[in-house]
Order: structure tokens, then C-alpha cells, then sequence
């Protein structure tokens, strides 16, 4: 990532976390009375800012800080799992294996793994996480100040692709040589999830807002009984364009604008089409919103994998939301002169009362 794509990822990010920070303390009338918000900004969780706040009864703070560091403990034990950062991880364990040889990994990585692969499927291979030679083969020549030749796009596409895994019940095997799995587009919004199971099952926690980088999740309500309010990023200055107001939800932005190379001066998404090995160049940004439905939980994952996969798929990827209650979509493109804004009806009905998207 470039000094300028890290910046302008941290302001994003701080910027949806003030959004959704905007929080009341103590007592409120309405049922509410007597609760209080506890927070805690563990640095450097996968990678990014991360802001927990847990909603007690006032003198349930301790409990409150104890779920907080549970919660955070969860999302670093799934970072040490998952993360291609970390050469110890299990991931990385089997991305530096040999072909076709079956590694053993731990439940919950080979879990996402099928998950990933199921949308890898509905998608039609527009998410796919085993792009990590493709994505490797951009930052490579973007440090050369270069692009890549067809020949290296070939090279690296041909390693692409779910159909390269053999997953079983005792473990991952690559069925050809150079396949690297990269969980980047689903592994936060897996955390985001699991440190919400946490919180959830502390019996003082009445509601929570959990956000690791601009993707999130809550539940209940904030101290004085109010929805949480979340920020959506503007795709193209340090400003936010709109606000949902959410119960139980949780919701993942993808964007150009947070993390990309430059070479020769161009910016290039960090987001690629892992059938052609280029960045997404139309989309610039994608945010989801997962709603629960009966008998299941609003899903940080599901929202996390659909706003890479609407990035790819651009505005047409709406169709496959059709009839679905349980996820609402917003897909910016165009230019900064020329904004086009594309939403499901669920996502406009989500925003808070009497505003829209506002791309001024
Ligand atoms: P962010 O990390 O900014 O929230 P995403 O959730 O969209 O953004 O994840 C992007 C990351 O996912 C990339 O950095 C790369 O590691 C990986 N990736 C890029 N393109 C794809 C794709 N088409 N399918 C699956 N993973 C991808
Ligand atoms: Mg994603």
C-alpha cells in the first residue's frame, strides 16, 4: 500500500468509526434508564483500527470491560489464524505447502474457506480468495513502478481459482503449485462476527457496536435507546455521504479509494477480477448491509464477502440481492463530476430519515 492509500484508509476508517462514535452516556428516560456505554480501541487488530463499545446497565461496567477484552482476544486469536501477514499463521502454514499435500487446519479457517467457496460460486468467480497471485503479482510491479505483462497475468490467473482446493473434512490440499489464498475480502467481517458472539453472550451486554475497519456490526440499542448510526464513506473526498440508522445489522464497505497501488502516477484497486487478474476499475465504492431474517443473525461475513463481490460485479451484481430480505446494497460509480449512484429500495429505506446519498 502507498502512503497516500494508507492515509486516506485511516481517515475512512476513523471517520466511520466517529460516525458510529457518536454515542450518549448514562441515563435517559424510556426504559433506559441507567445504562452506559463502555469502549475499548484495541491497536492494530488485523491490521486496522478497530472500536468496540458494549452497552451496559451502569453498574455492570466491569463485566462490560471483561466482554471488551474477550471480544478483542477472539479477534486476535482469528488474526493469528488467518492473517497472510503473519508467517505462522495457519494460513500461511498452507500457503507455503507443496501441491498435493493435505495440511490439517483448525475448523474455523477451513469453515471460511467453504463459505468463501460458496460465494465463489453464486458470484460466477467474481470473489474468489484464492486470487493471491494475482494480487501479489500487482504489488510486485507496482514496487517496480510498473505493470504487469500479459504473460505474468497468465501466469498468475492460471494459479486462480476455488477449483485448485480439494477441502475435506481432514484438511486443505492444493491440487496445483503456486495457489495462495488470500482471506482479505471475508477474514474481517468473520472477526467482526465473532467478537459480536462474544459480546452477545455476556448477560449485562444489552447492545454492541463492533467495527474493524470500517466494517461492523451491531445490535441493540445505544444508551438512551437510540439506533446506531453509521457513516458511508464518499467515494471520492474525506467527507462521509450518507448515514444509516440500524438495529441489529451489520455492514461492509469496499471502496478504490482505501486501499490501492499507483503506478506511473494511476491508481489501481486492490480489488481485482480474479478471472481476467485486473483491478476493478468502474466500481469505486460498494456498501452492504446484512439485516437478520427469521431464524438467522444479521452476518459481518456475508457483508463483508458480498461488498468485494459487488465491487467486481459492478451494478448489475444487484440482480442476485433480488428477493433476498437479508441484504441491501449501495454501488457507486462514475466519476467525481459525474456520480452515479445504484441501491437496493431495502438500503434507501435504511438511511436516515429525510437524507440520502449525497455525492456533492
Ligand atoms: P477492504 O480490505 O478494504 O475492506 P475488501 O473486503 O474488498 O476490502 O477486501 C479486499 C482484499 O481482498 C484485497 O486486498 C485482496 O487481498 C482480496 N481480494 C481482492 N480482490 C478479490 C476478489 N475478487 N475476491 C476475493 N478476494 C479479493
Ligand atoms: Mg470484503
Amino acid at each position: 500500500m502507498t502512503q497516500a492509500g494508507r492515509r486516506v484508509r485511516l481517515l475512512a476508517s476513523v471517520l466511520a468509526a466517529l460516525a458510529v462514535g457518536c454515542s450518549s452516556r448514562g441515563r435517559s428516560p424510556g426504559g433506559n434508564a441507567g445504562r452506559t456505554i463502555v469502549e475499548a480501541s484495541p491497536r492494530a487488530v488485523m491490521g486496522t483500527e478497530c472500536v468496540l463499545k458494549a452497552v451496559v446497565p451502569a453498574d455492570r461496567v466491569g463485566e462490560a470491560r471483561a466482554a471488551l477484552k474477550r471480544a478483542e482476544q477472539a479477534l486476535r486469536r482469528l488474526e493469528a489464524v488467518m492473517s497472510v501477514h503473519l508467517a505462522d499463521s495457519a494460513l500461511s502454514r498452507f500457503n507455503a505447502a507443496p501441491a498435493r499435500r493435505e495440511i490439517r487446519l483448525p475448523a474455523e479457517l477451513t469453515d471460511l474457506l467453504r463459505r468463501a467457496a460458496s460465494f465463489t460460486e453464486l458470484s460466477g468467480g467474481a470473489f474468489d480468495v484464492t486470487c493471491g497471485p494475482v494480487v501479489r503479482l500487482w504489488k510486485r510491479c507496482a514496487k517496480a513502478g510498473r505493470q504487469p505483462s500479459e504473460e505474468e497475468l497468465r501466469q498468475a490467473t492460471a494459479r486462480v481459482g476455488m477449483k485448485h482446493l480439494s477441502i475435506t473434512e481432514r484438511g486443505v490440499t492444493k491440487l496445483v503449485a503456486g495457489v495462495f489464498v488470500d482471506l482479505g475480502a471475508i477474514a474481517k467481517g468473520c472477526g467482526v462476527d465473532r467478537a459480536v458472539e462474544v459480546l452477545r453472550g455476556s448477560p449485562a451486554v444489552v447492545g454492541a457496536m463492533v467495527n474493524v475497519g470500517g466494517d461492523l456490526r451491531c445490535f441493540g440499542t445505544k444508551p438512551d435507546g437510540g439506533s446506531w448510526r453509521v457513516g458511508v464513506q464518499h467515494p471520492f473526498r474525506e467527507a462521509l455521504c450518507g448515514a444509516l440508522v440500524l438495529r441489529d445489522a451489520a455492514v461492509a464497505t469496499s471502496g478504490d479509494y482505501r486501499r490501492f497501488v499507483v503506478i506511473a502516477g494511476r491508481r489501481y484497486s486492490h480489488i481485482v477480477d480474479p478471472r481476467t487478474g485486473r483491478p476493478v476499475e468502474a466500481t469505486h465504492s460498494v456498501t452492504v448491509v446484512s439485516l437478520p431474517t427469521a431464524g438467522k443473525a444479521p452476518s459481518a461475513t456475508d457483508a463483508d464477502a458480498w461488498a468485494t463481490t459487488l465491487s467486481v460485479m459492478g451494478p448489475k451484481g444487484l440482480a442476485l440481492l433480488e428477493g433476498r430480505s437479508d441484504l441491501e446494497a449501495l454501488i457507486i460509480t462514475g466519476t467525481p463530476a459525474r456520480p452515479e449512484v445504484h441501491m437496493t429500495d431495502g438500503f434507501r429505506r435504511l438511511l436516515a430519515p429525510g437524507t440520502g446519498i449525497n455525492l456533492e
